[in-house]
This record gives structure tokens, sequence and C-alpha cells, in this order.
């Protein structure tokens, strides 16, 4: 009898932990286990805030695929994913097609732009390790342009973040621990340089705890970086952004960077492929299948499902992408087993914010806390998705242990 094919795309939080954790359960000949992905590396999204600030090497946040696979268990192949064929159960790639007879989706997630003009062209986005690069190597050369100039535009020193939900948060905390370094390194006066988050809702982090947003808020412009809040960003030009201060009033600001974090959506090969979709991401069933294709599981940010508690969204996190993988692993063994699948049920255990290198500020397991005692928090958080992916070795070579 011939082997399934289980075919997993993408190799980020959701489907790196499916292959994982079906590489435990299966034997070699129970399936044909086959792992596309863009690079040969998977990278810790949850990580690329400090990549962008450039507080970490790109090559920190990243590690070999190979390191996390059984080769004799699943083959991984290093390619573009181009098309998803559902109904012809085929997925066209820059290296070939490739057929399956289960297919997981974990493509992950894209910066929005809301479709305001200008955003796709002149913002630059936290949106993979490359994407983080640019934006290290684009600050740098604004700073190293403007020390070499001889009538000297200072709007080149400015740095706008749009969006303060907790991607621009954590990229603003980086910021304050970058900035006099590359103040020191660049000669460029502390005073010249402008960090400005534009935030559309009355408040910063919506929804959040507003005692721990308050102190995030107190932290972050102890270190230079001003808000401005309530006032959506309109427009991007080569030259800057323009704000929204009023019915008819209207702010523009100069500024040679500016980082878009003010959303995400799923993989935009999600919208091609026929399946009924809201920005990119599928409402999926509760056992994590497409709704209409009883072989084809989503996973992570690609994926949407509903908080009934509150009738919202689940935000889309790297902790539920996680979950998620888990449990498309044991749904796919018990579809091949031919035993029923299991409801999916995320397991929250909080979320935290860093705010630079030692202060954070969050909720875990139900406990507010803020500072030395968060940040430790985060780092054990984020060493626990390379222990859960990859085991001790792992943990202990990426791991973040300059803790306290
Ligand atoms: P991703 O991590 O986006 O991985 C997708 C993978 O698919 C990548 O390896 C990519 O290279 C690959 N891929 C994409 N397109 C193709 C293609 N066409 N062909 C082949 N391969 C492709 N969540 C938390 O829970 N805690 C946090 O602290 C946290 N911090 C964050 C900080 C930042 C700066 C950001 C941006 C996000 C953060 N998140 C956090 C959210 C979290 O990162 C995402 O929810 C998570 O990465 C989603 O995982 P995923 O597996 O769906 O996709
Ligand atoms: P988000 O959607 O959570 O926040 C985006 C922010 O941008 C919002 O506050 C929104 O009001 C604002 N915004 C939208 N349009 C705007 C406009 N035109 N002008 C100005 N501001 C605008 O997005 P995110 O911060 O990228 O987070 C994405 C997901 O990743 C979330 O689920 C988040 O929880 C998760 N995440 C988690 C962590 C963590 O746990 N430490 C860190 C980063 C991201």
């Amino acid at each position: 009898k011939k082997r399934p094919t289980i075919l997993v795309l993408g190799a980020g939080y959701g489907g790196l932990s499916t292959v994982v954790n079906l590489q435990k359960s299966l034997g070699v000949d129970d399936a044909e286990i086959i792992l596309i992905n863009k690079n040969d590396y998977h990278y810790e999204s949850t990580w690329l805030h400090e990549a962008a600030a450039g507080t970490l090497k790109p090559e920190q946040v990243r590690y070999d695929i190979s390191r996390v696979i059984k080769k004799d268990k699943v083959t991984f192949v290093k390619a573009e994913v181009q098309a998803i064929d559902v109904k012809a159960k085929l997925v066209t790639t820059s290296v070939g097609q490739q057929s399956y007879d289960y297919l997981v989706i974990g493509l992950g997630f894209e910066g929005e732009t809301f479709g305001i003009p200008g955003l796709d062209k002149y913002a630059l986005s936290i949106a993979n390790v490359n994407a983080a690069r640019q934006i290290r190597e684009h600050i740098e050369y604004q700073f190293a342009t403007w020390a070499l100039e001889d009538v000297k535009a200072d709007s080149r020193l400015t740095i706008i973040v749009g969006g303060a939900g907790f991607t621009g948060i954590e990229f603003l905390g980086e910021l304050g621990d970058r900035i006099p370094e590359l103040c020191e390194e660049f000669d460029v006066p502390a005073d010249k340089v402008k960090v400005l988050c534009v935030e559309a809702a009355p408040m910063v982090l919506p929804g959040f705890d507003p005692e721990l947003v308050e102190y995030a808020v107190r932290q972050l412009k102890s270190k230079g970086i001003e808000f401005s809040i309530g006032t959506p960003v309109v427009e991007a030009t080569p030259e800057g952004v323009k704000l929204k201060k009023g019915d008819d009033e209207f702010e523009f600001i100069e500024a040679g960077t500016v980082v878009w974090a003010a959303g995400v959506r799923g993989n935009r090969l999600i919208e091609e492929t026929g399946i009924e979709n809201m920005r990119a991401r599928v409402k999926v069933e509760k056992d994590l299948r497409a709704p209409g294709y009883d072989d084809v599981f989503i996973v992570g940010d690609c994926a949407l499902m509903i908080n009934e508690e509150i009738n919202r969204p689940y935000p889309p996190t790297a902790q539920i992408a996680m979950q998620q993988g888990d449990m498309c692993a044991n749904n796919l063994i018990a579809l091949m087993k031919g035993q029923p699948t299991q409801t999916f049920v995320p397991d929250l255990k909080g979320s935290i914010a860093s705010l630079g290198s030692d202060d954070a500020i969050g909720v875990a397991f139900g406990k507010k806390m803020t500072g030395k005692k968060a940040s430790f928090m985060k780092k054990m958080v984020d060493n626990r998705a390379l222990y859960l992916i990859g085991g001790a070795g792992l943990t202990f070579k990426k791991g973040k242990f300059d803790i306290l």
C-alpha cells in the first residue's frame, strides 16, 4: 500500500511544529512527509523587531531547518510556493509541482496596509528576516549619510513607526536601546534624532491593560520616543507621512524612515486558492481543516478562529500557531487511522511585550508584571519556543541567556 503524502507549506511556528510532532509520532513507513519553505532556515518571527532595530543580528534570529527535522522521515524542499490548487491537490513551486494526499498550509503573515496610498512603496515592514535586515540597514544608511552631508537634512534622522500594537511597541523598545549606540557610532548628536509613533486609536496598545500601557508609554518616553495618538496615517510619500489630525486637518511629517507596523493579514497565496477567506485568513473548522476541503489543514496566521466568549477572532500569535501545529499533527494521524479528529481550543497563557533588552510589560498566568521580571519571563517564553521545536540543544545554541 502506498504511503500517503503529507505536504506542509511554510516552516514558521505553525508548519514546523506540525512537522516536528508528526516525525515524533509517525514511523518511516506511515507517511511521506514533505516540508516546503522559501529558505533553508526558520526565523523567529517573534524576534524580528530586534533584527529590525539592529539589537540582534539577522543570523541570531534564525536557524537551519536541517537542525530540527529527521531526514529519514521528512523531505525538506527549499522552494517558493507559487500556487495552491486544492481541487487538483497540486502545489506549484519555483522548483516544480508537488501533489499531496493531505496538505498543511502554514505560510504565515504579511503586513497589512489597508490600501493606504504610498505605504506599499515608501514604508518598510517587519515582515520577515530579510525585511528586518533592510530596516536595520536603511536606518544605518540614513545616519551615515547625515554625518557626511554638507547641508544636513535632519529629517533623515526621523523614524516614524506606524501602529502602536505589540509589534510597534516592541520595535520602539529596541530603538530606545539602539539609537544611543547609533549616535555614538555615526557621530550624530542625540537631539537631532526623532522617533515618533503614530497610532490611529485613541490609546497605545488598544484593548490592553491600561496600567501596563501607561507604564510602557512612560518608559518609552523616558528614552525620547514621542507618540501621536488618535491620528491615523492616511498617506505615505518618499518624503514622509501624512496624518489625519481632525475632520479636515492634516499634518505632514518628513521622515527618512517609515516603518509600518499597523497590522497583519494572511499570505496572499490564500486569496487565489478559492477557499473562502478574509484578508487571506481562512475561518477554519474546529479541527483546523479548511471549510469544504477535508484534506486541507490551515495553521498559524493564515487560520482564523473565533473566540466565542467575546465573539472576536483570536489574535494571530506564535503561541496559538504552535499549539495548532501540535493539534494539526494529532488530527492528521487520526484521519490516517480513520479515527475522529479533535477540536482545537487555544490554551492562552498570557502575553508579554518587551520594551528593550531589560524591560517589558505583560500578563502571564493571570498576573500583571513589568520591568526586569517581565523581561525575564519574555526571554523564557522566547527560549520555550526554541525548546518545543528543537529541544535542549537548539535552546542552548540560540536561546536568550543574558537574563538579569
Ligand atoms: P510565520 O512565522 O510567518 O512563518 C511562515 C513561513 O512561511 C516562513 O518561514 C516563510 O518564509 C514561509 N513562507 C512564506 N511565504 C512562502 C512561500 N510563498 N513559499 C515558501 N515559503 C513561504 N506572537 C506571540 O505569540 N508572541 C510574541 O511575542 C510575538 N512577537 C512578535 C513580534 C513581531 C515583531 C512580530 C512581527 C510578530 C510577533 N508575534 C508574536 C506574532 C507571531 O510572530 C506570528 O503569529 C507567527 O509568526 C505566525 O506563525 P506562522 O507559522 O503562521 O507564520
Ligand atoms: P495589531 O493589529 O495588533 O496592531 C496594529 C496597530 O496599528 C493598532 O493599534 C491599530 O489601531 C494601529 N493602526 C491601524 N491602522 C492605522 C493607521 N492608518 N495609522 C496609525 N495606526 C494604525 O498588529 P501588530 O502589532 O502587528 O500585531 C500582530 C499580531 O502579532 C497580534 O496578534 C499581536 O498580538 C501579535 N504580536 C504579539 C507580540 C507579543 O506577544 N509580544 C508582539 C508582536 C506581535
